[in-house]
């Protein structure tokens, strides 16, 4: 019997390593603060500056990764820490990163400083922490490698990424300052006019009402408003758990054929799924499902429909594809949240949308609220066209740090005193009868 051919084809030779041994050699953490405008929440109104830390992971093989993540001071502290453990550590190993993370965190008994306002719990530290560390990896990667982080994600399936313009109840101005650029927007014609401006200004296709901040009538006539002026935009309502499970359901009946997903209407997995029963309506969350651990009861209890990932607190680009594949496992939608962020982590954002393929509703940003001036990412690759930014792609996130920027943000973050985000303390300073409750209506 003749011995059967190989049928597999082998290369002459195996080529030669072509990347030698790459080791982060420090890691720069810096606080920034820049201004915000009074935009109103279930919980508060935005203080005057928003706080982001910026990271810079320094390699010995002369390339610099960029993360950025939230600026609350414990959150600084826990960073701090996961810099030490991250030294001399290889930053194409991201999960030993994440072993050496997640060990740098075993003694850490501070609480808070996550960045979100207690409207999402800290139930996933060690991967809020992660997060910034994985972005710049990636970020390193990408430049010693000439390849832009989409490549590395499993490659961009759309070439551009759409965003929600993302729409807030707002004062006209700060307590005793004149009225901001923007203006009020107290009710459905104040919506309407600061929507009409988003559209105009970045050709946004979807739009976002944060709620639960007037009575459900009051914002689903906004809503109603918004759907009779723009018939064509996909609609949100985001009111943070604002509602009750009968008003939940109100609302959702009165809006189901205007709203493309109704987010986060009332509080905890199982009142979620009680609404979700009662409406046909989609719901989606970024406050019920804020980590793996929260996904195995949603799906038990059929809580939500969306899943609005986030890599500053899923534990960055690769473990939101994780969120991503387990999504499309148990068939659910998936969409993107966002908080107030600069330029870095628009690029990662934009990066992991583009490279995933079932991520493919129009993302939350907070964008349009930041001073155009107030970045630390250097002008020119970020932009919006027709409500989408393109791809990035240059190595890495694409994107350079503005030293001097960082500087300016640093000084301001010094000189504004806020150390962590407390949209409730800031709403008592003006009125100091303001309670929090939940439900709120
Ligand atoms: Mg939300």
């Amino acid at each position: 019997m003749p011995s059967p051919t190989p049928t597999t084809s082998r290369p002459a030779a195996t080529p030669a390593p072509t990347r030698g041994p790459t080791r982060i050699t420090s890691v720069d953490i810096t606080p920034v603060a820049f201004a915000d405008p009074p935009l109103l929440n279930t919980v508060g109104v935005h203080e005057p500056f928003a706080l982001r830390a910026i990271v810079q992971v320094h390699t010995d093989a002369g390339a610099t990764g960029l993360g950025e993540t939230y600026g609350d001071a414990a959150h600084l502290g826990r960073l701090r820490l996961a810099a030490d453990a991250v030294l001399g550590a290889d930053p194409f190993n991201i999960n030993s990163l994440r072993a050496l993370i997640t060990h740098s965190l075993d003694g850490d008994t501070s609480r808070g400083g996550h960045g979100m306002s207690g409207m999402v719990t800290g139930s996933s530290t060690a991967d809020r922490v992660l997060s910034a560390f994985d972005v710049a990896a990636l970020d390193i990667q990408g430049r010693l490698l000439g390849v832009p982080v989409s490549d590395l994600l499993g490659g961009a399936v759309r070439p551009s990424v759409p965003f929600s313009g993302y729409l807030f109840y707002k004062w006209a101005g700060r307590p005793g300052a004149p009225a901001d650029a923007w203006g009020e927007a107290l009710d459905p014609e104040g919506v309407v006019e600061q929507a009409r401006r988003m559209v105009r200004d970045y050709g946004f296709t979807a739009l976002k009402l944060k709620g639960g901040v007037f009575p459900p009538d009051e914002e689903a006539a906004a809503i109603e408003a918004l759907h009779s002026q723009f018939p064509r935009i996909a609609l949100r309502i985001d009111p943070n758990g604002a509602w009750s499970v009968p008003t939940s359901v109100a609302v959702a009946r009165r809006l189901e054929s205007q709203l493309e997903y109704l987010e986060d209407p009332t509080t905890g997995l199982e009142a979620m799924a009680e609404v979700r029963r009662q409406t046909r309506l989609p719901l989606a969350t970024n406050m019920c499902v804020v980590s793996f651990a929260d996904i195995p009861p949603a799906i038990a209890a059929g809580s939500v429909d969306i899943v609005l990932s986030d890599h500053h607190f899923w534990g960055g680009l690769r473990r939101s594809q994780t969120l991503a594949g387990l999504a499309e496992t148990f068939g659910l939608g998936l969409s993107m949240h966002s908080n107030s962020h600069l330029g870095i982590s628009l690029a990662a954002m934009v990066h992991l949308a583009a490279a995933t393929p079932n991520l493919d509703y129009a993302c939350d940003t907070h964008w349009p609220w930041k001073d155009p001036a107030d970045d630390v990412v250097a002008p020119g690759v970020l932009g919006f066209r027709d409500g989408a930014v393109a791809v990035p792609t240059g190595p890495g996130l694409g994107i350079e740090l503005d030293h001097d920027a960082l500087e300016r943000l640093h000084r301001q973050y010094l000189d504004c005193g806020i150390r962590e985000r407390d949209d409730t303390g800031y709403m008592r300073r003006v009125h100091p009868d303001y309670e929090l409750k939940a439900p709120r209506w």
